[in-house]
């Protein structure tokens, strides 16, 4: 479990010139998506294609919800090669995903590692009808009880009550979570070579929140 430490840490202190640079970048590509004027099909040509053939050198490492209103590349106006890409329901954590994270900073040394939660998402709403409700959640799902439940305490904990609350709570906390797990992460930041930024997809404008950094533009 991460502790306040790593969660003070995510709210204030990692960031990197890169990663700033980074996100400011994916920042610009969000609000090209969000005035409608996106750029056809960037970095979708056969030439880029070619180009990377054999190799890829991506800026960042974006975590975030599998919700079919939240595609990584088309909400940041993103294309081939731009973001090695992980997600989960709820943006929850696993050996699978944890492992993943750290092959994109270590193997391919992404500047950045983003954690995008969203608005409404079908997770939150579940765990929190668990919880009030005492309705189950099927399979494998213990997981998102789990790991989503923990940050809506959290949330509960620090007097934040609303939906929108627990969301942000939880994508904070999952970076924090991250930092936590992760020795190589934790060095990367440590040393310099990787910043984390936090965000929150709003699926009713498409804009994206920053939840832990000024906004870089
Ligand atoms: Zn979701």
């Amino acid at each position: 479990m991460s502790t306040s430490a790593d969660q003070d840490t995510i709210r204030t202190a990692a960031r990197t010139q890169a990663s700033d640079a980074v996100l400011a970048e994916l920042m610009t590509g969000n609000a090209r998506f969000v005035s409608g004027t996106a750029q056809q099909h960037p970095h979708q040509d056969a030439a880029r294609r070619h180009e990377l053939s054999s190799v890829q050198h991506p800026q960042t490492v974006v975590l975030s919800c599998s919700d079919s209103r939240v595609p990584t590349e088309i909400i940041f106006d993103q294309g081939l090669g731009d973001i090695f890409t992980v997600r989960t329901a709820g943006e929850i954590l696993d050996t699978a995903v944890m492992a993943s994270l750290d092959f994109a900073v270590e193997g391919l040394k992404v500047p950045l590692l983003f954690v995008v939660g969203h608005e409404n998402c079908g997770t939150i709403a579940a765990t929190k009808r668990t919880l009030e409700h005492n309705v189950p959640l099927g399979g494998a799902q213990s997981i998102i009880l789990e790991q989503v439940g923990l940050s809506i305490r959290t949330s509960l904990n620090n007097g934040l009550t609303t939906t929108d609350d627990f969301e942000r709570t939880h994508a904070l906390r999952i970076a924090a979570e991250i930092l936590a797990r992760s020795r190589v992460i934790n060095d990367a930041v440590r040393t310099g070579r990787l910043g984390i930024a936090v965000g929150r997809y709003l699926v009713s404008t498409g804009e994206v929140e920053l939840l832990n950094s000024a906004d870089p533009k």
